[in-house]
């Protein structure tokens, strides 16, 4: 065999999980190879969060987790070896500042994805790991005697490389021309694990509802509302307090991404056609409030009264949904209509019958099963010698920092981990 051909380690995929995965794999001495499709590295990371790269978010343990809602209770043992302050300390120390935006999203201050990829470039090549770019990997190859254990892999180019771990790192299948094109996932299938069926997560929203079909309020953000998603017993399934957007084919921005995955999960699971949401303009306010505010104003219009808790646009969609006109005197209405008016606002209707595909959604949900993969170690349960990090795991984080926490902190553990395991081969 070819001394070149022989290594420790190999990372399949340069993203945001491989590249920490061979940083971390070098870190331990061992002779780490690199191995990506693209003519570049991290192409999805110089992407990420605009351009300016959401690297992790300043937040405790557990908001963390509950930001991660596809298996974030996987990461624990992860976390304790690195979580997000190790990721800030991690740049720190390579001369790199953080700043805290809101929610506590953190970016590089030079407002730059680029300075994180160069950063984690040149701390590769400080530490000797080989780089092959330009080279998509076809399959594994697995030791068919003795006992099973992966042993390397073949480049499409039709090259064979041995590697006593290997870490696969090639991503989910969102936003596939920065390479994610899920080719993992038959890999991983290869070597006898489950992947739980993909879905788009934070991704805009589907809808035939009136007001989309007649596109009476595209184009109208809302800031700072509450939108629910309800199961078919009328039980939330959950709740999130952002700003949203009304698009030409649905529902979009903050609040709608992160209940996306939900919705799409919700639709897969009971076989139906539509899931219901509802929408609080007013979710700091009580009903009783509001009616006060509202009793306050007995003399005013409608739309008046209603343009002091929501833009006039989303006021005029209201009175025709309940059917009364804008101009209408509040002391005119009946109980009844006060009663239909208030849950207008604090409970508008919504439905969505599925969400932009995986391709155009931020970040995919399923993969590779976490119950077959060790979370110390994101070591194989079925293949010795295999490690698995990033996007490719059932793993999935809203946006805000979440999903490149997830990748380096999964990324750091499996290199490591390969490392320490490459020894014993
Ligand atoms: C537009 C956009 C913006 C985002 N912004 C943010 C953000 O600001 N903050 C945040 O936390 N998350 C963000 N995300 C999500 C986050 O970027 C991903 O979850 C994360 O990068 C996944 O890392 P990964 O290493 O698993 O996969 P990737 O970063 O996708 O890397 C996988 C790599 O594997 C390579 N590869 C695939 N197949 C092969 C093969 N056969 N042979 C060789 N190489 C292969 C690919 O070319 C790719 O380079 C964003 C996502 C998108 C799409």
């Amino acid at each position: 065999m070819n001394q070149i051909d022989q290594y420790d380690v190999i990372v399949i995929g340069g993203g945001s999980s491989g590249l920490m995965a061979a940083i971390n794999a070098a870190q331990e001495g061992v002779r780490t190879l690199l191995i990506e499709k693209n003519k570049k590295l991290g192409r999805k990371l110089l992407l990420s969060g605009g351009g300016r790269c959401n690297v992790t978010n300043r937040t405790s343990r557990e908001a963390l987790v509950q930001h991660i809602p596809g298996n974030g209770k996987f990461l624990y043992s992860a976390l304790n070896q690195f979580d997000q302050e190790d990721i800030i300390r991690f740049f720190r120390d390579k001369g790199v500042a953080l700043k805290e935006e809101d929610h506590g999203r953190m970016f590089p201050v030079t407002d730059k994805a680029r300075t994180i990829l160069e950063t984690l470039e040149q701390t590769l090549n400080q530490l000797g790991v080989t780089i092959l770019t330009d080279t998509p990997v076809d399959c594994l190859l697995f030791n068919k005697e003795g006992n099973p254990r992966v042993i390397g892999l073949k480049t499409k180019a039709g090259q064979t490389i041995y590697g006593k771990s290997i870490v696969l790192a090639c991503g989910g299948r969102a936003y596939p021309k920065t390479g994610a094109e899920g080719d993992g996932y038959a890999w991983a299938k290869a070597a006898g694990h489950t992947i739980e069926p993909l879905y788009p997560t934070e991704s805009p929203l589907l809808s035939n509802d009136k007001l989309i079909s007649q596109k009476t309020l595209q184009g109208l953000s809302l800031q700072d509302v509450a939108v629910t998603v309800w199961d078919d017993k009328d039980k939330p399934i959950v709740t999130h307090q952002m700003d949203m957007i009304f698009t030409h084919f649905g529902y979009s921005g903050p609040a709608i991404l992160r209940c996306s995955g939900h919705v799409n999960l919700y639709l897969r699971e009971t076989g139906t056609d539509s899931c219901r949401l509802s929408l609080n303009l007013q979710p700091n306010l009580s009903q009783e409030a509001l009616l006060e505010q509202a009793e306050g104003q007995r003399d005013k219009q409608i739309l008046t009264i209603l343009k002091q808790w929501m833009p006039e646009r989303m006021a005029q969609a209201i009175c025709q949904c309940v059917a009364i006109d804008e101009s209408t005197p509040y002391k005119q209405l009946v109980h009844k209509q006060v009663q239909n008016l208030l849950t207008h606002i604090q409970a508008f209707p919504m439905t969505a019958y599925g969400s932009l595909p995986i391709e155009k959604g931020f970040v995919t949900g399923g993969g590779v099963s976490v119950k077959e993969v060790q979370p110390k170690t994101m070591e194989s349960k079925l293949m010795p010698q295999l490690f698995f990090c990033g996007e490719l795991l059932d793993i999935n984080g809203y946006t805000g920092g979440y999903n490149i926490t997830a990748a380096f902190v999964t990324g750091t553990v499996a290199g490591r981990h390969a490392a320490w395991a490459s020894y014993s081969v």
